[in-house]
């Protein structure tokens, strides 16, 4: 089973407290972009064997969405961050690249 710790509120939630909202930081385009680029936007997902950061929401709890780094090949979660930063923290990004090594 699935289980996260909710970074606002501190809760370690399994997965039936939660709500999947998919792959996090995903780069919008602008009305000046392309069909191609738009299409990306929507549809093109990355699905790595390794470490995937996701975008979770605490639906039965305090109800925020957060972000998760989850390896793929293990399920070992290598951390949860709030939802409002644009790239995951370096301590989940070197735990990653232990993993690897
Ligand atoms: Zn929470």
């Amino acid at each position: 089973m699935l289980i996260l710790t909710c970074p606002y509120c501190g809760v370690a939630a399994d997965e039936t407290e939660l709500a999947p909202g998919g792959e996090a930081h995903l780069r919008r385009h602008g009305p000046d972009s392309s069909d191609s680029d738009f299409e990306a936007y929507l549809f093109l997902r990355r699905n790595p064997r390794g470490l995937h950061l996701e975008r979770w929401r605490h639906a039965h709890g305090c109800g925020k969405w957060f972000h998760a780094a989850r390896d793929t090949m293990t399920m070992e979660v290598l951390g949860t961050y709030p939802a409002q930063v644009t790239a995951p923290p370096p301590e989940i990004v070197h735990a990653s690249d232990a993993d690897t090594a």
